[in-house]
């Protein structure tokens, strides 16, 4: 189809391998086939599944035990938003000119997860970001096969660091969905990065009893307090595991959230727990955890639950924002141009105490 006004190539981020990362200024912008929408890029987070990526993680191109699930080259970022500038003759339901974003995983739609309304799941898991087909937001222009994609409109006036909250607070409200928070009970969430604090803003809306969130940086702390928290503990200051006992009679609390990925705030989460409690475990982890598997059996009887992506949780998330029941005040803590690209994954490492950066187009 005709393309008018778009120009025929444009700035991208492509990784042609694990060490080959290159900016480039001239390349292909994409066809935009009868079943796609050519989005227009505003802006693009990076995830820390960029930056494992970026770093050569073996579970994105493998190594000795995993084959590579990447499929380069590929232009990274699955938390884009942007615009339609061409959509092709079959797509129904949006228009030249629509702001959207996009679920970050492309559902095959043929699989038995697909099949069943768990698309999220869908067997051959292909995400925006990280393959050829998919590429991502770190681009001016990205193809969206609309049959292979869950595609939202997003009100015009959403600010971009707002927008930009869409995708990780939609994998947040999932997360607190599968914690299932009742209004007796005291929950402690652990970890208060970007994630964990989509998670705090939505729990507080659930209303809990207690919400109790831990970290080991207390500028991260002080903004969990702002978006909703009742109590905020630095487990690096403190016995937390004593303070929860105290707190409960002995008893432990009732629902453990775990979003740090490190294998301490499992074993921590495990020993403040009450019986018959829940752990719902959300991060992706540098290295295994080692625990006694009794306490989830014998001791305690725990329903342990894992929390992936953020199915049906796009519409909620916008609409929330929109409103400023959720709240995003400085989420968006750095944002650059996509040819800073090494600096701006430097700063998304978080040691500059950074909660989410974004490319700005
Ligand atoms: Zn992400
Ligand atoms: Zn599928």
């Amino acid at each position: 189809m005709k393309q008018d006004g778009i120009p025929k190539t444009m700035k991208a981020l492509v990784a042609y391998s694990a060490s080959d990362y290159r900016y480039e200024e001239a390349y292909p912008v994409p066809a935009c086939g009868a079943d796609d929408i050519l989005m227009k890029t505003e802006g693009c987070g990076i995830c820390a599944g960029d930056l494992k990526c970026q770093h050569g993680a073996a579970m994105f191109w493998g190594d000795e035990t995993q084959p590579s699930w990447v499929k380069p080259p590929f232009i990274p970022g699955h938390e884009f938003v942007g615009t339609i500038a061409a959509i092709g003759g079959n797509v129904k339901g949006f228009q030249v000119g629509d702001r959207i974003a996009v679920d970050q995983i492309a559902p095959c739609g043929e699989c038995k997860f697909c099949k069943t309304g768990r698309y999220w799941m869908c067997q051959p898991h292909e995400i925006y970001g990280f393959f050829n087909e998919f590429c991502g937001g770190m681009a001016e222009y990205v193809r969206i096969p609309v049959k292979r994609s869950v595609v939202h409109n997003v009100p015009k006036e959403l600010t971009l660091d707002q927008a930009l909250c869409i995708e990780p607070y939609a994998c947040s409200k999932h997360c607190i969905d599968r914690a299932d928070i009742g209004s007796e009970d005291i929950v402690v969430l652990s970890g208060a990065g970007t994630l964990g604090l989509g998670m705090v803003t939505y729990a507080r809306s659930r209303n809990p009893k207690l919400l109790i969130v831990m970290d080991m940086k207390d500028e991260r702390l002080e903004k969990a307090k702002a978006f909703g928290a009742d109590l905020v503990w630095n487990p690096s200051k403190m016995d937390v595991v004593a303070e929860i006992m105290k707190l409960t009679d002995g008893y432990g609390c009732d629902t453990y959230i775990e979003a740090t990925g490190h294998p301490s705030s499992v074993t921590q989460g495990m020993s403040m727990i009450r019986k018959l409690g829940r752990f719902v475990e959300f991060s992706v982890f540098g290295a295994p955890t080692t625990l006694d598997w009794s306490i989830i059996g014998d001791r305690k009887e725990l329903d342990v639950l894992g929390a992936h992506l953020s199915p049906y949780c796009f519409p909620y998330v916008i609409e929330n924002i929109h409103s400023g029941k959720l709240k995003t005040d400085g989420i968006v803590s750095s944002m650059f141009e996509l040819k800073d690209w090494e600096k701006a994954f430097e700063y998304a490492s978080g040691k500059y105490g950074d909660f989410k950066v974004a490319f700005q187009f």
